[in-house]
Formats: structure tokens, C-alpha cells, sequence
């Protein structure tokens, strides 16, 4: 039997994707035979809720230092984070001398407000790449991976935490016993653990399934967090939904017993039992869900493949390998992805091996259709490429079904 990574429950299987390849791992077209594989499948965790993978990539493999996710490509994204700094600046970073902590700082998209209020912060993540763009801001950062031992020597160099921050990180990683006991160690008394990820309840609601890849090992809900905070001697005291990557919570949890619970953790756990989102039949569902949009995919992509068209994909999305890889999508079908990330361009696509362009040769000459990888940035992607659309090409959708725009 399956134990939970968090409480140690059976875990009882409900998605498989079957194999697929590290979502980060883009291909060097000259070395084709080296890729790693793994079994993409999904538990949920009969007495905590928890839903996880049941198989582990090992986190050298995904988060390395070359590791080509920038998070201030978007402006959506910049913006959201700015507006996260003001309000941490606002309401927990007001001590005397205050200490922030973000794991997982990337290229510095949220700490850059923190350093610049000229509050003391440090960044955690082991992409160097990422590091070295981030110092050059100004921000402080540590190339390490976070865990308890981590936690210990940034508590003895810079003493406790009033903020632990992190975005789209903690639900990657798997052993999070390690990080618990680490924001033990350094969280000040009444200190913060704020933490963003995408929501259970939305990828279930809408069929996200392509959320579903090797980096993100957990798919929280709000249950599933205020288990998991228990389990360690915290409590999860603020929920707030937010709008980005098709949804996501921005969880906040204290030391049990320090903070009174925010009226909106109950009113959201509320939401998730009308959901159903501790039921086998919910899984069941949207297992059902993702199958037929497979099917309908392919049978969309192969009919206007058909019928003449040049089909191509827009965003070089890590999400992309899953709904790639699992609908079994390759040059054939959609002949390139254009994406504005520098490090994924002249590569190839993981696993099905579709090459990558820069976002300049979208338009010589534009295709009859592109597929949405990236549909959570639609908005700002339709907007900058308005003229494809004027010139009569359109967007395939696969979100939450299959459609035209
Ligand atoms: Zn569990």
C-alpha cells in the first residue's frame, strides 16, 4: 500500500498519465537519447486529503542550475507580486528591524519590493541562473535547496523570520516534513508562513489537468493544508483566492494557538465539501473529464492536419509536457511552440521533441492555428499577438474543453 508523504495514511490512486518526461528538461536537439522518464500518477491521501504523486523525481533532476522558468517574463505575474510585497510590508514586515525569508526566490520578482522598502530579506533557491539575476537588483539570495538543515543556519546568521514566503514551490517538493521542522526553526514567535500555489478545487472544477506535472508533487486544497499545518504544530489561520495560473490560495500559517483563524478558511472549507473534493466519485469525474478532452484534441488537431493546415503551439509551457506527452502530440500534429523564454528557444520540446522558436517568427508567416499552451496568460499572449487573429488565425483552446476563439 501507498503511505502519504504527510501523514502517512493509505493513499488510494487516481489519475495515471503514464510516462512522461522532467516538464523543465528542454532537449538540445544534438543529444536526443539521454532523457529521464517517470510514471505520472495521482493519489489522494484517505485520511488527510492530501493529493500527491505516487512517484518521485529526484529534485536534482527538476530544479537545477540552469533551470529555465523566469518568473518575471509576465507583467500579470510582476504585478501580482508587487502587490504581495506592499501588503507582507504592510501588515507583517512593520517590527523594528524585520526579516523575510522567500524559498524559492527565482529571479527575485517579489523580494525586489522587500529590498528596495530596504527591509532585510533573503532568498532560498538552488537555481544559480535564476540567483544571479536576482543580485543584480539587489536582493540577497542563497543558491541552496530549502530544508530544516538550511533553515538552522539562516536562524543562526540572521536570527528568526517574521515572514517565510513562497510562491509555487512548496507543493513541489515532497519530502515537506523537512520544511515544516525548517520553518519551525527559524519562524519568529509570531511569525508568518505564507505560502501561494495553484488550488485543487480549480484544477478539479475546470479540468486543469495540465497542472498536473513532476514539480507539482501536491495539489492543495484548503483541507488538505490545514491537515498537513496540524501534523506539524502550526495552524492555518488565512485563506485568499487569487486569480493567477487559472487559480490559486495564498495560505498563511502561525504557530498553533498564536492567531485566530480568519473568517475565510471556514467559509472556503465550506466550499470544498459542496465540491465534493474528499470523494473517490470527484476523482472519478475528472478522470473521465481529461480523457475526453484527449480524445477531442486529437481528433481536432488531426482533422485540420487533414484538411492542409499548419498547426503550431504558443508557450513552451511546463504544463505543455503533460497535456504533450499524454495526448501523445508531437511535430507531426502541431510543428513548432514559440516562447519568449531565451533558455527554450533552438530546444526541443521534452518528451515529444517539438522544436522551440522565439515569439518574433510567430508572424513570418502566421499559422492557421496555434495552440494555447500557456492559456493562463491568454489574456496578455491574445493581446500582444492581436494581428494573428486579424489575419484570420485562431486560437485552440483545450481549457476547460476543447474549443476555437
Ligand atoms: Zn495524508
Amino acid at each position: 500500500m501507498l503511505r502519504c508523504r504527510v501523514c502517512g495514511g493509505a493513499v488510494r490512486e487516481c489519475l495515471d498519465f503514464g510516462r512522461q518526461p522532467v516538464s523543465s528538461a528542454f532537449v538540445d536537439p544534438a543529444h536526443t537519447g539521454a532523457e529521464l522518464f517517470f510514471r505520472l500518477a495521482v493519489g489522494f491521501c484517505t485520511s488527510c486529503t492530501m493529493v500527491q504523486q505516487l512517484e518521485e523525481v529526484p529534485r536534482d533532476e527538476m530544479f537545477r542550475f540552469d533551470y529555465p522558468y523566469r518568473s518575471s517574463g509576465s507583467t500579470v505575474m510582476r504585478k501580482h507580486f508587487q502587490q504581495t510585497a506592499r501588503q507582507l510590508l504592510d501588515t507583517e514586515l512593520t517590527g523594528p528591524d524585520p526579516f523575510a525569508v522567500e524559498i524559492g526566490s527565482n529571479d527575485g520578482i517579489l523580494l525586489q519590493d522587500i529590498a528596495e522598502a530596504g527591509v532585510r530579506h533573503l532568498g532560498v533557491d538552488p537555481s544559480g541562473e535564476a540567483a544571479e539575476v536576482a543580485r543584480a537588483k539587489g536582493i540577497r539570495v542563497r543558491v541552496e535547496f530549502f530544508e530544516e538543515s538550511t533553515a538552522r543556519a539562516i536562524r543562526a546568521e540572521h536570527g528568526p523570520a517574521d515572514v517565510i514566503f513562497s510562491a509555487n514551490t512548496i507543493s513541489h517538493i515532497a519530502y515537506i516534513d523537512s520544511i515544516f521542522r525548517g520553518v519551525d526553526a527559524l519562524l519568529a514567535p509570531n511569525g508568518v508562513f505564507v505560502f501561494e500555489d495553484r488550488y485543487l478545487g480549480d484544477i478539479i472544477e475546470h479540468t486543469y489537468f495540465d497542472q498536473i506535472y513532476d514539480e507539482h508533487f501536491y495539489l492543495f486544497s484548503i483541507h488538505s493544508v490545514q491537515a498537513m499545518a496540524a501534523q506539524f504544530g502550526f495552524a492555518l489561520v488565512g485563506a485568499e483566492r487569487l486569480p493567477v495560473h487559472g487559480g490559486a490560495v495564498r495560505y498563511t500559517v502561525a504557530r498553533a494557538g498564536a492567531r485566530r483563524p480568519a473568517p475565510e478558511v471556514a467559509e472556503l472549507l465550506a466550499r470544498e465539501r459542496e465540491l465534493g473534493l474528499g470523494l473517490p466519485e470527484t476523482y472519478e469525474r475528472f478522470a473521465a473529464n481529461i480523457r475526453r478532452t484527449r480524445e477531442d484534441l486529437l481528433a481536432l488537431l488531426r482533422r485540420l492536419r487533414a484538411e492542409g493546415h499548419r498547426i503550431v503551439g504558443y508557450g513552451a509551457t511546463q504544463k505543455s509536457a503533460t497535456v504533450a506527452n499524454y495526448c501523445g502530440i508531437g511535430p507531426d500534429l502541431v510543428s513548432a511552440v514559440y516562447d519568449s523564454t531565451r533558455e527554450k528557444q533552438g530546444r526541443l520540446t521534452p518528451g515529444v521533441h517539438i522544436p522551440v522558436l522565439p515569439p518574433e517568427e510567430f508572424g513570418a508567416p502566421y499559422p492557421a492555428y496555434a495552440l494555447l499552451f500557456a492559456w493562463n496568460h491568454a489574456e496578455e499572449i491574445m493581446a500582444k499577438e492581436r494581428q494573428f487573429r486579424e489575419s484570420g488565425g485562431r486560437w485552440i483552446l483545450y481549457v476547460p474543453d476543447v474549443h476555437i476563439v
